[in-house]
């Protein structure tokens, strides 16, 4: 699901739940009518006293009309208070600012926003855990600060990790760059580009996360059994696209160009994308046709994840 059809189906929910309370108050409303006879006289002399006054501004009668609309406002006064005997409550809006229509002045209210954010967290959450994967809860105490060839993990992943937050805050979808992150499994890749992802969604921007190998399988199957591109033009137009596990996916000449096209398309048009791979340079030459290797090369920031795979160590040390 994209952000955009989250909001469709939050504007739609909204929408229906108050025509829904609307409807149900009016109801309650036609019964009292009917129920009730001193009710309905109030209401149809309420209608009588309203188009004497239209009648009497036309032939101006100034004075009467003002005599008339104190009789109007003491009748809708006994009519509020019958509505209010009879326990049929005003219709309850769960958004006072939108009264539940979904827009403010044309605009769309906060409270869609939110829910739409809502729901297209907890889409994505059910395949990837994006709540759990957070800047704040990405620890650095497992990448030591020496390795026997003399490199420094922790000093390397606490500048990543410093870029990923000034990206996440610094995001501009037209003109934030787009990154690579290398290295091994379970070195975070996957962890900081969900908090980044976590961080543009609540900021309203429209992120598509997806492993290689689920992404490019739903554009296909897509492509071929349904003719439709939806899959891929929403990966092709989202603000950020987050490419997890690239060389995960099964290669073939549709996915060859499959992966040309998205990352092409997506750097003429100026649309960041963070790809993840366990893949080396080498590997994306071999791997890739030398076009794709030329862009993820040349165009994207390379980061080298480098350490000793947490989740291997987290588990040891439960
Ligand atoms: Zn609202």
């Amino acid at each position: 699901m994209t952000k955009r059809e989250c909001y469709d189906i939050c504007l739609e929910q909204k929408r229906s739940l108050r025509s829904a309370r609307v409807a149900t108050r009016e109801n309650a409303l036609l019964a009292l009518e009917e129920n009730n006879k001193r009710y309905k006289d109030v209401k149809n002399k309420i209608t009588a006293v309203g188009t004497k006054i239209a009648l009497t501004a036309i032939s101006g009668g100034k004075a009467q009309v003002e005599d008339l609309r104190k009789t109007l406002l003491e009748l809708n006064v006994q009519r509020e208070a019958m509505i209010k005997e009879a326990g049929i409550d005003a219709v309850r809006y769960d958004c006072e600012k939108c009264k539940d229509t979904g827009y403010v002045n044309g605009a769309l209210c906060d409270c869609v926003k939110k829910a739409a954010t809502e729901l297209y967290l907890s889409e994505i959450s059910e395949s990837v855990p994006i709540k759990d994967c957070r800047f704040d809860n990405f620890s650095l105490d497992y990448y030591p600060d020496k390795t026997a060839d003399g490199g420094n993990p922790k000093k390397r992943m606490t500048e990543i990790l410093k870029l990923c937050r000034e990206y996440a805050i610094k995001f501009d979808p037209a003109s934030s760059e787009s990154l690579l992150f290398m290295g091994n499994t379970g070195l975070g890749k996957t962890h900081l580009s969900l908090a980044i992802a976590y961080e543009l969604i609540m900021n309203g921007y429209n992120v598509i996360y997806g492993s290689a190998y689920n992404l490019f399988a739903k554009i296909e199957s897509e492509h071929f059994s349904e003719h439709s591109d939806k899959s891929y033009l929403d990966a092709v137009k989202c603000d950020l696209l987050i490419i997890d596990d690239l060389g995960g996916e099964f290669v073939s000449p549709y996915i060859l160009s499959l992966v040309y096209n998205i990352i092409n398309t997506r750097l003429l048009a100026r649309k960041p994308t963070i790809i993840n791979t366990n893949l080396s340079m080498a590997d994306i030459n071999n791997t890739y046709t030398p076009r794709v290797a030329s862009r993820l090369l040349g165009d994207y920031t390379a980061k080298k994840f480098i350490g000793s795979d947490v989740r291997q160590q987290k588990s040891i040390k439960k």
